[in-house]
């Protein structure tokens, strides 16, 4: 019997899994679809933004997303005339030179410097090319991945959880998950209340062909919505503020398509070939809480918004490094259960900020002379260093703060990047998700304080940080305690209340 079930499959479910398996436990991922569906459901591309980017990197994993961006970009370059090609090299430029941090509403955050955030890399991506990274990286771990496995119940014991599948067999676990998207059947089953507010907008991205694709602007913002032929060639999307989808099972035709595209265009052309199609709209909406006994829910599951913005994935893969080794640690019994509810204690305000910005993002995309307005006046205001990189933090999950009003202020945050003098660096001492007692003072004190306890303990000087004596980091990177001096009050209580 697994230690837990992660029903779900897709990036989110992946990444769990891969970090419950870091932290000693038996994972098993249940994913109903088969590879061509994964495909189409990776239709435009996908922002990895700058907090995410951190995280993946204590996993060795921002390497390959290096490696796969570089092959799309070559790729969506050799498809484009020498014009299209440029501007993709440009993009492709800005990003590697840690430039480009995203955009609010499609006002791009671009630094005229590279990285002046301390958040270096960004991505952009698509979806299936991080799944399979993602499939890499848990295949190597030795987590087993089942696919057709659709769930269609789940029922809680008291000592165990059964997920119960489409071919009347079931599995059981002590806890499973639910990262089975935004129509979750592990959250409708376990009755978790799903609030919001419905659909005002219907975006449509297809692999589609027009008989005169000159015929149409290849990118506009007009009156009746959005329209874009230039990103990914061979793609078509169309954004219309119109109520939201009325057809949301369906595959979608080329009919759509062409009435989508005609009129948000008001141009009469024909889609005269389409090979696919993903519709999605604002439905916001976040679970009231995202545990539930042994049911826990992770990214789209426990929360849904409009993908303007690109934060659904970033903010799913962020919940999965807060839960993983939570999780891990409390099936083996070496954490206390009550660090389970810190996931949504610590996760569900996060959502819940997101839920509202990627709102403001729809309101401020709206057709109307108001609207336009507003742009020019927020696009002047941006142009502020202070004001930019309030919206980059708050897009790319940096000013994240997990324990605000600690006694000290990195507690709480993502650890700073320390320029380790006499140490492996930082992110590499988390590899293999263990949680790190950095020492920059050489006290035999804290090492004494360490001894017994499941971290690795790193001597190191940090010329930078003169003001830092030591701080303990979680497997996801953020920092459990920290002090700027021989003063350990509080070491103690970290260690027991995270189970290292
Ligand atoms: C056009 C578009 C562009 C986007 N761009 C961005 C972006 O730039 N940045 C960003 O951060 N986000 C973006 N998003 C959002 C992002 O795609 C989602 O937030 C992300 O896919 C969520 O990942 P997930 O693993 O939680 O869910 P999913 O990707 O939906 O995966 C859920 C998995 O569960 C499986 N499953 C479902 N039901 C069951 C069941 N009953 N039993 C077993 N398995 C099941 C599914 O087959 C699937 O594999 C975009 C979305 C769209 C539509």
């Amino acid at each position: 019997m697994p230690d837990v079930v992660v029903v779900g499959g897709g990036p989110v479910g992946l990444l769990l899994a891969g970090e419950l398996r870091l932290a000693g436990a038996d994972p098993l991922v249940l994913e109903a679809a088969d590879e061509p569906a994964r495909q189409l459901r990776g239709l435009g591309l996908r922002g990895i933004n700058g907090r995410t980017c951190q995280a993946l990197r204590l996993r060795g994993l921002t390497g390959p997303l290096a490696r796969a961006q570089e092959e799309l970009f070559d790729r969506l370059a050799a498809d484009q005339g020498p014009a299209g090609a440029d501007q993709v090299r440009g993009l492709l430029r800005l990003l590697v030179e840690h430039r480009a941090k995203g955009h609010f509403g499609g006002l791009p955050l671009v630094e005229d410097q590279p990285d002046p955030l301390g958040t270096a890399d960004q991505f952009l991506i698509k979806q299936h090319q991080l799944e399979q990274i993602l499939v890499d990286w848990v295949t190597g771990l030795g987590v087993p991945l089942r696919s057709g496995c659709r769930v269609v119940d789940v029922v809680t014991e008291e000592t165990e959880v059964r997920a119960l599948l489409a071919d009347g067999s079931s599995v059981s676990a002590a806890y499973l998950v639910g990262c089975d998207g935004g129509r979750s059947t592990v959250r409708k089953q376990a009755r978790i209340g799903f609030p919001g507010t419905p659909a005002t907008m219907t975006g449509r991205t297809a692999v589609a062909e027009l008989a005169d694709p000159g015929a149409v602007t290849a990118s506009l913002h007009g009156p009746r919505g959005l329209l874009n032929l230039s990103l990914v060639p061979g793609e078509i999307a169309t954004i219309e503020f119109d109520g939201g989808p009325d057809e949301r099972d369906a595959p979608m035709t080329a009919a759509e398509m062409q009435a989508s595209i005609r009129r948000v265009s008001g141009v009469d052309v024909t889609v005269t070939r389409l090979a696919g199609g993903v519709r999605y709209s604002d439905n916001t909406r976040q679970a009231t809480t995202y545990r539930q006994g042994r049911v826990l829910l992770a990214g789209d599951a426990a929360h849904v918004h409009s993908p303007i913005g690109g934060q659904g994935l970033n903010l799913g893969l962020q919940d999965a490094m807060n839960l993983g080794w939570k999780l891990g640690l409390v099936v083996r019994g070496l954490a206390p259960e009550a660090l389970l509810d810190t996931y949504t204690a610590e996760r569900h305000p996060v959502g819940e900020r997101v839920l509202r910005n990627t709102r403001a993002q729809v309101a401020l995309m709206r057709p109307g002379a108001q609207v336009a307005a507003l742009r020019e006046v927020l696009g002047e205001a941006l142009a502020v260093p202070a004001t930019r990189h309030h919206f980059t933090a708050m897009v790319n999950g940096t000013d994240i703060d997990y324990a605000p009003g600690s006694a000290h202020p990195l507690t709480g945050r993502f650890a700073p990047p320390l320029e380790l003098t006499g140490a492996t660096p930082l992110p590499d001492l988390l590899r293999d998700g263990r949680a790190v007692l950095v020492d920059l003072t050489g006290s035999a004190q804290i090492r004494d304080a360490a001894e017994g306890h499941r971290v690795r303990t790193v001597t190191a000087r940090c010329p930078a940080h003169d003001a830092l004596a030591a701080l303990l980091i979680r497997p996801d990177g953020y920092v459990a305690w920290a002090t700027a001096d021989a003063n350990l009050t509080g070491l103690a209580e970290a260690f027991r209340i995270h189970g290292f």
